[in-house]
């Protein structure tokens, strides 16, 4: 791959001068001051592949509990140092609305889950609601690279940094349009581009999510140090400095560390009692806690979801056509991880004193509604490993673009 890393070399050294003057057809305007570069390589295929590079950062490990931020509803991007909680990127030269990306409930949720399974060995919290001013990761997923003015053939992008360091705070991109809006391949390629921004660089693992082989299946992180390299074995990190080989399971260990030190949050329902008689419209009061912060709490009636409150107090009214008789009331109060705690009561809904009559409501039966065993979050986990032929290439080259491969649009 002589004329791979010549290129590559080769587009470090001229790139950032030209990049600014020309029209670039291969790569957005950089934000000027950190951006070392664009890594420009052309293979075989025709695919194109360009990565960010940034200087090092000196960072070898994350802070605390790290916070996945899966955004699909669209942002503001402004040019800077990578930072989610202010919206910068160094991706932008300019002010940049960054559309939404529609698609159904459904395939969000399986890329969700798919994306928390991906990431559960760490100390990773993967959430689809923004964290505002918390340190936070923000993963991208728009429709195509154009909107940050690249070209159509890039699948991906995260910066990259010599020494293979993180990027705190750091925003990487997907293209779904790019794959066709497979859930699946999106999911994976967000593997890759946050992991970019992480550290971790290219292997030749086919089922690794940093691969850029062909692969049938969903890929994980793989306990298995390898080769970094596309196609061919070479040195790990953008000058050979990172090492002769990478595991990503324990490099992504090594720098987030390991999942399983976040609780589940508490929940209590403070009124009305368990038992109580209560009267139309009659309000349910909350407590929830949690080792990090309580994303939201929910009301649930007879098994079915009647209002959600972000923030306290979490004080609710019920509807007031509610029928007379026993009601099962549950709260679940949920982390940014999506963790949840529950709690039940039941109710007797009483109409005496209203108007009238209405007091021969069928009583809905107590219990068969809302069934608390929810499923947690892991055992949600499942959609993604279905659709095994998508061919989880990826060819993101990129520490950061990724071309697109015209055989992973879904065959
Ligand atoms: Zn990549």
């Amino acid at each position: 791959m002589r004329t791979l890393r010549l290129a590559i070399l080769g587009s470090l050294l001229t790139l950032p001068a030209t990049a600014l003057a020309e029209s670039h057809e291969s790569a957005p305007e950089p934000y000027v001051a950190p951006v070392q570069g664009w890594m420009v390589a052309e293979k075989p295929t025709g695919v194109q592949t360009v990565r960010q590079v940034l200087p090092s950062t000196g960072v070898l490990a994350a802070a605390g509990q790290t916070i996945i931020y899966m955004n699909h509803v669209g942002t503001t991007l402004s040019p800077g140092d990578n930072d989610a909680r202010t919206n910068r990127s160094t991706l932008v030269s300019q002010t940049t609305a960054v559309p939404a990306w529609s698609t159904t409930q459904a395939k969000w949720d399986q890329i969700m889950s798919c994306v928390r399974n991906m990431w559960a060995p760490f100390n990773v919290v993967v959430t689809d609601v923004d964290p505002g001013n918390v340190p936070h990761y923000e993963s991208i997923v728009t429709t195509q690279p154009g909107v940050i003015g690249m070209d159509p053939n890039v699948g991906g992008v995260s910066p990259f940094t010599i020494g293979c360091n993180v990027i705190p705070n750091s925003i990487v991109f997907t293209f779904a349009d790019a794959f066709g809006g497979d859930a699946e391949t999106i999911c994976e390629v967000v593997g890759q581009e946050t992991a970019h921004s992480f550290g971790a660089d290219h292997e030749l693992l086919a089922s690794d999510p940093m691969t850029y082989l062909q692969y049938n299946g969903l890929q994980s992180f793989k306990d298995q140090s390898v080769s970094c390299g596309e196609y061919q074995s070479r040195q790990c990190g953008l000058q050979g400095e990172c090492g002769t080989n990478q595991n990503s399971y324990q490099f992504l260990m090594q720098r987030i560390g390991p999942a399983g030190t976040d609780t589940i949050p508490t929940v209590a329902i403070t009124s009305p009692a368990d038992g109580a008689t209560v009267a139309p419209g009659f309000a349910v009061s909350a407590s929830a806690s949690d080792d990090g912060a309580v994303a939201r709490v929910e009301l649930w009636i007879d098994g079915a979801l009647a209002e959600t409150l972000s923030s306290a107090p979490f004080t609710f009214t019920t509807s007031p056509s509610l029928s007379a008789g026993a009601h099962q009331v549950e709260t679940r109060a949920y982390d940014s991880g999506e963790q949840v705690g529950t709690a039940q009561i039941t109710v007797q809904l009483s109409t005496s004193g209203g108007g009238g009559d209405g007091t021969g409501g069928n009583p809905d039966d107590p219990g068969a509604g809302g069934n608390p065993d929810d499923p947690s979050p892991s055992e949600l986990v499942s959609g993604c490993s279905a659709g095994g032929g998508s061919g989880s290439s990826l060819g993101l080259l990129g520490l950061a673009l990724v071309g697109l491969l015209a055989r992973r649009r879904r065959a």
